[in-house]
């Protein structure tokens, strides 16, 4: 395999966004591809039985099973550092095994982690129910507060782990603010930013230390694969996210891989087009339902947060309207968007959170993460804003909005 100048840092780290999301972590075979190979394989074989041996002591570069290695995935690993402006990334089966890897492998019984409230539904059963299980203590507070991050610390806090914008609720949380109350205290900063993705955030140049994502959503952004990585410090991901990972085995498949790293070429194009959308829609929207929210509108009670960590209000809508029926009868009156739970795809889709995505989330929970009967998420796509805008209003009318 031959390193293409996508593999040199002191060149890539010179590129824009869009540049090293087409170019960047490019490895080539002396065929010369110029679309980047599939490398299904699980294992390697070794030209004899020392070079083996030299492997398994990890003298020699190359690589020994695809749990650990694979050139695939060392691909679109590199280029989602790029992305991320960090030094090292592994990916993942899915955006939950990212999250619940990148947890568990900082953790131990007797620790304590603080989370903002507003998480995504498998996030929030993960701080709730499935760490604490393993004897690991956790604290919810509102994200958007800072004193409560503050006022939650513990001598045995070792994380903080928060999602911003958040899913469904579009709450924003400050992560230079609290990244620095998390330091303060000796703890991990990570940060969920499927949202945004990093096109629109960088949560690491706010002082975060591991950003995670669900691939799935925008980065794919053509509703395929599932997938997820983890980022961060070239020290952490060694020492303790792999020293857990090569053991459970969360790694991603190399043909999801390949489809991420191939999605990741129209990433600038396509998060640029959907917000510009979202921003279309959100505005022409404004005033005719009885709540919405978007981060980039003037009513969001955060826009300038948002406009000071993101580089625009994002690709997501809360639309809030009087209750289930009300929210369900919207939903079967749409023609082009379609009902579908995914999110940061090419099409538009809307879910309604209380019976779909947060339905195992206590009712409580719910209530207390701004998740109400009548709150519909709407993943703004790819079409024609105008011609999502005409069939938001074609609904709306159907249900006497
Ligand atoms: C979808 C999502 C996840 C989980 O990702 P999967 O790929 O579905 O496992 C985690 N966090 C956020 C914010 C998400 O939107």
């Amino acid at each position: 395999m031959k390193r293409t100048t996508g593999y040199d840092r002191a060149v890539t780290s010179t590129w824009h966004p869009a540049t090293q999301a087409v170019r960047g972590g490019t490895l080539r075979s002396d065929f010369g591809e110029t679309s980047e190979a599939i490398f299904l394989t699980s294992g390697y074989a070794y030209d004899n039985a020392e070079e083996a041996a030299a492997r398994f002591r990890g003298e020699h570069p190359g690589m020994t099973y695809s749990r650990l290695q694979n050139p695939t995935n060392m691909m679109l690993e590199e280029r989602l550092c790029l992305l991320e402006g960090a030094e090292a990334c592994r990916v993942t089966a899915t955006g939950m095994a990212a999250m619940s890897t990148a947890l568990m492998s900082h953790l131990s019984a007797g620790d304590h982690l603080v989370a903002g409230r507003a998480l995504f539904g498998s996030c929030r059963i993960l701080v709730d129910t499935i760490l604490p299980r393993f004897g690991i203590h956790t604290t919810v507070v509102d994200g958007r507060d800072t004193d409560a991050w503050a006022k939650a610390r513990r001598p045995n806090t070792k994380a903080f782990f928060l999602e911003t914008p958040s899913n469904p609720g579009l709450d924003v949380v400050d992560i230079a603010a609290v990244a620095d109350i998390g330091h303060d205290a000796g703890a991990l900063v990570v940060v969920d930013n499927a949202f945004a993705s990093p096109i629109l955030q960088q949560p690491m140049t706010f002082g975060a230390d591991v950003v995670a994502y669900s691939a799935t959503k925008t980065m794919d952004g053509q509703g395929r694969v599932l997938a997820g990585a983890v980022l961060g410090s070239e020290k952490w991901i060694t020492d303790t996210y792999m020293a857990m990972a090569r053991h459970t085995g969360p790694v991603l498949s190399p043909f999801a891989a390949w489809v991420i790293h191939k999605s990741l070429e129209t990433l600038d194009l396509r998060v640029r087009r959907m917000d510009a959308n979202a921003a279309a829609v959100a505005a022409a929207l404004d005033g005719r339902l009885p709540r919405l929210l978007y981060p980039g509108l003037a009513s969001h009670p955060q826009r300038d947060l948002t406009m000071r960590q993101m580089s625009g209000g994002g690709t997501i809508i809360a639309l809030f309207v009087e209750d289930r029926r009300q929210a369900h009868g919207l939903l079967d009156a749409l023609q082009l968007i379609d009902i579908s739970n995914n999110l940061g795809d090419s099409r538009s889709l809307m879910t309604h959170p209380a019976s779909t995505t947060h339905a195992s989330v206590p009712v409580a929970v719910r209530e207390e993460m701004g998740i109400t009967e009548g709150m519909l998420r709407l993943s703004v796509g790819l079409e024609d804003s105008r011609d999502i805008i005409a069939d938001l209003d074609r609904a709306l009318v159907a249900v006497g909005l």
